[in-house]
Order: C-alpha cells, then sequence, then structure tokens
C-alpha cells in the first residue's frame, strides 16, 4: 500500500490459507483512545437514543415503508424524492474521498459501525473476562465452573446488545415504542421478528466473533481506501529513522557500546498487543490498519517511561518521514473538496425550495375518448395530488384547456398531510362549441392555493377527440 521503505527490516511471509489466530487486544490508556472513547460512545448514544425521540408528535426518524414516507426530524421524504437520497449518497461518497486524503483512515477507526460494535464488544470482553493476559490465561485454561460463568456472561451481555442493536435498526421502520410491547406480545409483524433475528445474529457474529476479520476480508473500502492516499496524507506511521535498528535494552554494561548504536524503539512489541487487527506497524503501512492510533498511545507510553521524545509511532506523512515538506493544499484533495461542497449546496437549495406538494396526471388507458348520449365528447384522468406539507391543506384545481373542454370534478380538494389523493376526473367537449384543428390538444390541470390564489403546480396532458 504504501512505498515507504522500512529499513533493516527482513520482510515477513505470511501463508494464504493461514489459520486465523485470535488476537487479545490490550488495553490502553491515551489521547487516542480518549479521542476514540468519547467518538464511539456518542455515535452509540446517537444510534440508539434517535429513535426515541419526538418531533411534532411522531417519532422523529421514521422510514415508514408501507405509506412510503421518510420522516425525519419534521421533513417528510416520499420516493420522489429518490434523487435526494442519490445526492446524499454521493456526497457522503466525496466527504469520505476528501476525509481520506486529508487524515487517512479515521472513519474506520473512530466512527464506523464495525469498529464501533466492536470496541463495545471487546470492552464487555474486558469487564467479564479480565486484561488481556487473564484471557490468554483462561482460554489455555481447561473448562471450570469459574471459566463457564464467566464466558456464559460475556456472551449473554454480548446477546444483548446485539439483540438491543436489531430491536433499535427495526424501531426506525416501525415506531419503537409500539414495537417492543408489540415484541414480547408476540403481536408484532412477522417480518419484525425476521429482521430483529437476523440483526442480532450479524452483530453477534461481526462484532463478538468475526471483528478485524471483517475489516481485513470483507470491507471493499479497505481494498481501494489506498487509492485516495498520497504523499501528504496524514497517516499512523512508524518513524522508521529514529526507530531503527530496534533492539531490547539490556542492563548489563558489557552491552552498553551496543546498545548506543541502537534506535529509539526498545522492541517491546507493545504497539502490536494493542492493535485491534493484530499488525505490526513498524512493518510498514498496511491495508489492515484501520487508523485507530492506539499504537501511537501504547508508544508514547513507552517512550515516556524511557524519558524520549514522543511520537516514534505517530500520525505522520510520507514526505515528512522523508524529511521533505508537507503540502496541505494539494490538487486532489482540494478537487474533492469542491466537489463535495457543490453538491452540498445544490441538495440544500433542493430541500429547501421542494415544493410540499405534488400533482400527477394519468389518462384513462381503456378507451381514447368516449361519445356522450348528449353528443359530447368525453376523456377521462385519475388525478394525483399529494400534500407533502406539513399541515393539512386546501387546494384548487382547476383546468387550463381550449375553449369547449370542460372540466367534471370538485375544484375544492381537501388533503390531510401526508395525504395521498386520487381523483377521477372527466373532460368533456362540445363540439358545437370548439373548435378543435387537431385530434390532439394539450391540456392543463392547475392546483393553486384556494386563499392567496397562488399557483402550486401544473402539468400537462393530452385531450383526444375524434376528428371534426
Ligand atoms: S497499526 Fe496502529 S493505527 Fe493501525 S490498526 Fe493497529 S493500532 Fe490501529
Ligand atoms: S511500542 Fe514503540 S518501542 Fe515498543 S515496539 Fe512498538 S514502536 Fe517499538
Amino acid at each position: 500500500m504504501s512505498n515507504i521503505p522500512v529499513k533493516n527490516v527482513e520482510p515477513k511471509t505470511q501463508s494464504m490459507y493461514e489459520k486465523r489466530k485470535k488476537i487479545y487486544v490490550r488495553e490502553i490508556q491515551g489521547v487516542f483512545q480518549k479521542l476514540r472513547t468519547w467518538t464511539l460512545w456518542a455515535l452509540m448514544l446517537a444510534y440508539f437514543g434517535t429513535a426515541w425521540l419526538t418531533w411534532e408528535g411522531r417519532q422523529a426518524v421514521l422510514f415508514d415503508l408501507p405509506a412510503r414516507q421518510f420522516h425525519v426530524l419534521g421533513i417528510t421524504f416520499w420516493p420522489q424524492d429518490f434523487m435526494l437520497l442519490s445526492w446524499l449518497l454521493i456526497i457522503s461518497a466525496f466527504g469520505l474521498f476528501t476525509i481520506t486524503n486529508l487524515a487517512g483512515r479515521i472513519w474506520c477507526g473512530y466512527t464506523c459501525p464495525q469498529s464501533a460494535w466492536s470496541f463495545i464488544f471487546m470492552w464487555i470482553e474486558e469487564k467479564t473476562e479480565g486484561s488481556r493476559n487473564a484471557r490468554i490465561k483462561l482460554d489455555n485454561e481447561p473448562m471450570s465452573g469459574t471459566k463457564l460463568r464467566k464466558k456464559a456472561l460475556k456472551h449473554i451481555l454480548w446477546l444483548f446488545v446485539a439483540f438491543w442493536t436489531g430491536v433499535t435498526f427495526v424501531g426506525y421502520f416501525t415506531p419503537i415504542r409500539e414495537l417492543i410491547p408489540d415484541f414480547f406480545q408476540m403481536a408484532a409483524n412477522h417480518w419484525a421478528y425476521i429482521w430483529i433475528g437476523i440483526f442480532t445474529v450479524l452483530t453477534y457474529l461481526n462484532a463478538g466473533w468475526m471483528r478485524e476479520q471483517v475489516c481485513i476480508y470483507m470491507c471493499p473500502y479497505a481494498r481501494f481506501q489506498s487509492v485516495m492516499y498520497d504523499r501528504d496524507t496524514l497517516a499512523v506511521s512508524y518513524d522508521y529513522n529514529r526507530g531503527e535498528p530496534r533492539g531490547k535494552r539490556s542492563k548489563k554494561a558489557a552491552d552498553a557500546e551496543q546498545q548506543n548504536t541502537l534506535g529509539d524503539c526498545v522492541d517491546c512489541s507493545l504497539c502490536v498487543q494493542v492493535c485491534p487487527t493484530g499488525i505490526d506497524i513498524r512493518d510498514g503501512m498496511q491495508y489492515q490498519c484501520i487508523g485507530c492510533a492506539l499504537c501511537v498511545d501504547a508508544c508514547d507510553s513507552i517512550m515516556e517511561k524511557l524519558n524520549k521524545p514522543k511520537g516514534l509511532v505517530r500520525y505522520t506523512t510520507e514526505n515528512e518521514l522523508e524529511g521533505q515538506k508537507t503540502h496541505f493544499f494539494r490538487p486532489r484533495l482540494v478537487g474533492y473538496a469542491v466537489v463535495m461542497l457543490v453538491m452540498l449546496t445544490a441538495f440544500s437549495y433542493a430541500l429547501m425550495t421542494r415544493t410540499g406538494f405534488r400533482l400527477d396526471i394519468e389518462r384513462d388507458r381503456g378507451a381514447l375518448y368516449q361519445w356522450t348520449v348528449n353528443d359530447t365528447v368525453t376523456n377521462s384522468y385519475t388525478v394525483k395530488l399529494m400534500n407533502m406539507s406539513q399541515s393539512d391543506r386546501e387546494y384548487l384545481l382547476t383546468l387550463s384547456a381550449p375553449e369547449g373542454i370542460t372540466m367534471d370534478a370538485d375544484e375544492h380538494q381537501f388533503l390531510k398531510v401526508n395525504e395521498l389523493k386520487e381523483v377521477l376526473v372527466t373532460l368533456e367537449m362540445d363540439p358545437e362549441v370548439a373548435n378543435l384543428k387537431a385530434t390532439k390538444v394539450d391540456v392543463e390541470f392547475v392546483v393553486s392555493d384556494p386563499a392567496s390564489g397562488e399557483e402550486i403546480e401544473r402539468e400537462e396532458t393530452r385531450f383526444i377527440a375524434p376528428r371534426q
């Protein structure tokens, strides 16, 4: 992934079919661990808490699939707003490109759901089974009452978090305050049980058992994020100039001379023990690195004990490591940021100028036209009116058409908030009055505000008549 040379380090070989080695992550305290803890707890709070927020008497975030309405903090999105969702995805993608080019995989280390849930599960593991050494010892012990109790407690807590994750997820699609009592009274929709089950199992497996395997083998971002890196991207790196040749320090006087030739790395392996993906950052940048900076905290704690400057492992750039200048403003970063900001501006404009109403016209496909007993010609339409505003409203439906064509429908239409109303409308042409030059005539349905007379929307369609 990187072209940073690592001096005096023999390349390691690894079998492609090597069995997974269980990683016993060691707990470490430090600046980045604190930052990570706060970020991940904040995200957890947002995920588990938002489902319980109420906004204007309704669940603040609710994706109501049967009604095809997505409510987000007082704004209702309809399937017709799908374009906005596409824009949002493109903005998110460019946001990710920008942040990756700037600071590597901080998304993975600090905000990715896989990291967040793994962090919670590891925290439970630490509380139930003890520190890294205690966990290694426990796993190597034969089964006993204590081991069974600790393991059982850990899995019960894992399953509870996984279950609550599933309930909360489904709670964004079914009002959560109704879902929970219905769930326990076995009165919820069968799909709710299926999805809660799927989410419980996936969360339990991904965060409890697979952990770093998801990041290394399943996440596509891990594979393509390197193309967004350049020599000025901030990434967690080992300062090989300062650290090599590495070596343990000996207290024997005879070794003193040799000790003085060593670099700052004392080869304590603490940076490897704290790494959630089990890699050695001293081997250079690797695609398995999620940029969590726990190895930075680990190495800083060692440097502090040795009275050496911190930062042997640190966030830095390839250019800086090689003694060159780091460029903050570079074409690629500016390009990503500009595209993101342009899209964001266009998205905000589209959101703010979105009309709270939609009009759709469908011609009756059964017959082009019909003669009536009064020798007039009629065409039938289904007029779909959608009140996408945040209140009940009355609309005035009128027709703009050549003389002799009239509309047979109630002009005053009252729609409740978020109501979709289908009105059957007949247009009637009196051949005595209308003097049509063609068999197909453009007509327009116009919807306006009855109080102010302001036009809200108009939609064109065709009136078809026999040749006169
Ligand atoms: S090498 Fe360091 S930054 Fe990368 S995943 Fe491991 S601990 Fe986190
Ligand atoms: S924690 Fe620092 S000193 Fe210890 S092995 Fe890692 S890089 Fe070397």
